[in-house]
This record gives C-alpha cells, structure tokens and sequence, in this order.
C-alpha cells in the first residue's frame, strides 16, 4: 500500500517536473512520516527513500532511533527553544527557523556538538495570524544575522499555504516566496539552493512555482488519526 502510493506519487513528481521543464532531480520528495510508526519508515527506506520528515522534538526523539539509520531528518514544525539540542542531535535540516533567537540557541548547540546543520527560513507569505513564520517584511534583517552564524547552513526558505480544497489558491503564495528568495539572493550575494513549499494537496503546484523540496504525509502514508475531541 505504502509502496504503491509512494511510486504514484514519484510519478506525479516526473510529470510536473516535465510540464515545468524542470529536471527531476531537482526536487527532493521528503516523506513526512509524522503520526506513522518506524516501520512505515523503514518500509520506504527499504525502497531507497531517504528524506524523511516529523513536526514534534517529542516524537522524532522517540522515533528516529528505531528507523533505519543512514535518514535525513528534516524537522518540518515550530519548534521551542528549549528543544534545540535534541534537533541539533537527530536532525539533518531544519524547515521551520521562524526566529533569530531559535536560530542563536540552534548554533550554540551545533557548537557544542560540532555540528554543522541546515536551516531554511519559515516565511509566514500569507499573513495568517495562525501560522508560524517570519514576517516578509522581517525576512532580510533576519536571514543576514542568521547567515552570519558559522555552524548554520542557510539553505534557503519554507512556507506553508493557507489551508484550502484548490491547490491553485498556493500558487499566489509560492510565487511570493519564490520572489522572497531572489530579492534575498540579491541582497546575500549568493544562491540559495532550496524552496520548501508543496504537501500532499499541492506539491504539484510546488514544482511548477520553484520548489527543490516537497514535504508529502497523508498521500504516502495515508490518513492520520484526527486529534481526539475533548469529551464531556
Ligand atoms: C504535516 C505537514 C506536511 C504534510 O502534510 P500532508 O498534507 O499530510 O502531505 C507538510 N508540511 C508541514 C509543515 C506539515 O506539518
């Protein structure tokens, strides 16, 4: 099951690849396996996969030791200060720098570990109060500290869309950070390899708008468990 979801989902990757004229290994499918156990993990690593993504410190610490071990970890979700060693430790990249001051507490432990860790930078494009993220206003100041620091690799910036059925609605905002980046680009001197934007819904839109990494969940691994409503 997993298996053939995750080879249609090669599939629609090539052919947007190819309607955007782009190459497709140009763009990297990262699997969020956030809810699912390690053996679903392990099953697509079985199958060569090994970009792989969770949005709780709480539940990659639990899991990533019981997944195959040569994975690259990208930590997707907003994550606290205080949890910063543990990414630093487990974790290749991570998506979701939404502040300097996560940023500083990331290089102290990279320091300390002698780490060297890739960042992207989590752009909050469509203004919505409910989303995590750099303003875009606040981009510029930010990344030029951030880049400063020697233990983080600045890769590049991450956004999600506003919840929606269309996967057309992204598009405006995929365009946007895609622009975000040129203008940073400009103002850093150098390239910045990577746009995160595209999940299950929309990746093709993604691809079609720019994006080297797709974070895919339900439409590999299926469903997840909706979140308990509290009961009387
Ligand atoms: C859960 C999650 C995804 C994947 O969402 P799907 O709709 O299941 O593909 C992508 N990005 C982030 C930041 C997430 O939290």
């Amino acid at each position: 099951m997993i298996e053939e979801r995750y080879r249609e989902i090669l599939r629609r990757i090539s052919s947007a690849c190819e309607r955007a004229g782009r190459r497709t290994e140009e763009v990297t499918l990262v699997a969020v396996s956030k809810t699912h156990p390690p053996e679903s993990v392990n099953e697509l690593a079985r199958l060569g996969h090994r970009n792989f993504g969770e949005n709780k410190m709480q539940e990659g610490r639990a899991k990533i030791p019981l997944c195959n071990g040569n994975l690259r970890w990208h930590m997707i979700g907003h994550l606290q200060t205080n949890k910063a060693r543990d990414v630093v430790r487990l974790f290749s990249m991570v998506q979701a720098v939404d502040s300097l001051r996560l940023a500083q507490e990331l290089e102290k432990h990279a320091d300390q570990q002698s780490r060297h860790l890739d960042v992207l930078l989590e752009v909050n494009v469509s203004g919505e109060g409910s989303k995590f993220g750099i303003q875009p206003g606040q981009l510029i100041p930010a990344a030029l500290e951030i880049n400063r620091l020697p233990h983080l690799e600045l890769q590049g910036l991450m956004t999600m869309a506003p919840f929606s059925d269309n996967p057309e609605d992204a598009r405006p905002h995929f365009r946007r950070l895609a622009q975000l980046k040129r203008d940073l680009e400009k103002e850093l001197g150098a390239p910045l390899p990577h746009l995160s934007m595209g999940m299950s819904g929309d990746f093709e839109v993604g691809i079609e708008e720019g994006a080297t990494l797709i974070r895919v969940g339900t439409a590999i691994f299926g469903e997840r468990p909706k979140p308990q409503m509290p009961t009387e």
